[in-house]
């Protein structure tokens, strides 16, 4: 029987969703970060539960061929990124037959059925820079000076990091020009455990097609008197900055920005340009962070929709109205459903700033609001609609809003997901009797993590 401490040799045949390789011995499955697929290594066994248990990599005796040196130095400790030290062409492999297996384990459907309505995994052509918002925290290194980087694994300890390879480079002129500031000016980095301290994150956008760059700092304190020397600086240094704000957050919590933000300098929003139209971007909205690959999803999710200029369409989730506002052009009318009141807000602004009047947009959860309309309007063009899109956070639909899409009957459901595991129970339901999965694509949007995205098409059977 397997113990704590054991030293074993595995060969490694799977990995987890996490990206942990897993690998048998005596019998018994064992999880070893940082192993993959066709690696035979040595590993010492940390925790054993009845059936499974988790090691740590030692060595690596026979690496598998798809190993490669990974692009960034620090990407095993920092754990940001877990695929790295496989090749990128590996790494899609392992994404598409993520997504097939829980389609066919989850989902219920037949494995060669499942093979036929798939389109190949479209990745990137250089799956590096392509993050349009970084989040650097800002500690202390042992002989106190401030530093910027990233959580090590799942720990509050900063590895210090100015310039992330999954962003921008300007990101590092950035944040050597705030901790030089601070250091030079005697501004203390925010501590954790005591609550002291002034500057705890500093986040960075860029529209990558507007070239703005907007700057939060997220401080305990209004009082910020160096707030103009310090924007003076980055300017200078980056002219490409349209702005500079505070975010205000005296919590101690590990949520990152607080309620109030006030502008330095500047604009306090970004603009940027997705699928031909102009998007405002405040500091707390989302905004889809790899813009290349999300212009294509998106275009993949329009095709779906076979918009010929009539149809009423549903966009539930629909954030600052991304997807609604792409699609508003095609189609008669979009109705686009989401929870946060302010990225409504936004959807409105951007809908009138870019001349589209036929999209209405309602705050709430899609899983009341679809309901609701379905009750309250029978008989309507909104109960009926000739498409519905939904693009949910990971924990997928609620079975309400599926239930009420199944008795909305629209032609055509595209669903896009940013979680194949709760995509295939929510298709499962979908497809139990009315329709029927035509097509179904990943898109790497989260280049060298784990993460992967898919749009599937189902049609109405008649
Ligand atoms: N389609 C948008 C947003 C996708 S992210 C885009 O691409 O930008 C998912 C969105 O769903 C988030 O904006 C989140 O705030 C929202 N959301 C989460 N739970 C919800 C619910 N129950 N009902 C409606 N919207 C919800």
């Amino acid at each position: 029987m397997l113990k704590k401490d054991d030293l074993v040799v595995i060969d490694i045949t799977d990995l987890d969703a996490e990206g942990q390789g897993i690998g048998k011995a005596e019998g018994l499955t064992l999880f070893v970060k940082d192993a993959f697929v066709g690696d035979r290594v040595e590993a010492k066994v940390m925790k054993m539960k009845k059936t499974y248990g988790f090691a740590r990599l030692m060595k690596v005796i026979t690496p598998s061929k798809d190993r490669i040196e990974p692009a960034c130095p620090i990407a095993r400790a920092c754990g940001g990124c877990q695929l790295q030290e496989i090749s990128y062409e590996a790494e899609l492999r392992f994404k598409e037959n993520k997504v097939k297996n829980n389609l066919i384990r989850i989902g219920g459907f037949d494995e060669s059925f499942i093979k036929s309505v798939m389109y190949p995994i479209v990745g990137m052509e250089k799956p590096l820079r392509y993050r349009n918002k970084a989040q650097y925290p800002i500690g202390k290194d042992k002989e106190g000076n401030p530093v910027a980087g990233f959580y090590a694994g799942r720990t509050h300890s900063i590895i210090p990091n100015t310039d992330c390879l999954l962003g921008r480079e300007v990101n590092e002129t950035i944040l050597k020009t705030i901790l030089d500031f601070m250091k030079a000016e005697k501004i203390e980095p925010y501590e954790e455990n005591s609550g002291r301290g002034f500057l705890r994150h500093v986040l960075i956008r860029e529209g990558f097609v507007s070239g703005e760059i907007m700057v939060c700092l997220i401080a305990t304190s209004k009082k910020f008197p160096k707030a103009e020397m310090l924007c003076e600086k980055l300017v200078k240094e980056v002219p490409a900055i349209a702005g500079i704000s505070l975010n205000i957050n005296a919590k101690n919590t590990n949520v990152i920005m607080g309620e109030e933000t006030v502008t330095l300098r500047g604009k306090s929003e970004i603009e940027d340009e997705l699928c031909g139209i102009r998007f405002k971007i405040s500091p707390r909205s989302f905004y889809q962070v790899n813009p290349v690959q999300t212009e294509k999803l998106y275009a993949k999710a329009v095709e779906f929709a076979q918009l010929t200029g009539k149809e009423s369409v549903w966009d539930l989730y629909c954030g600052i109205g991304t997807i609604s506002l792409a699609m508003a052009h095609k189609a008669g009318k979009v109705y686009g459903v989401e929870i946060i009141p302010e990225a409504i807000e936004d959807a409105r602004k951007n809908a009138k700033a870019n001349g589209i009047t036929n999209a209405e947009f309602y705050v709430g959860k899609a899983e009341e609001v679809l309901p609701e309309f379905y009750e309250g309007q029978k008989g309507s063009e909104m109960c009926h609609p000739d498409v519905i899109v939904v693009d949910p956070p990971r924990k997928g639909c609620d079975e309400k809003c599926l239930e009420t899409m199944l008795k909305m009957e629209p032609e055509r459901i595209v669903y896009v997901s940013c979680d194949s595991a709760t995509l295939a129970r929510d298709l499962k339901i979908l497809c139990a009797e009315k329709y029927k999965l035509k097509f179904w694509q990943c898109y790497d949007q989260f280049c060298r993590t784990v993460h992967c995205e898919t749009v599937a098409l189902l049609q109405k059977e008649n």
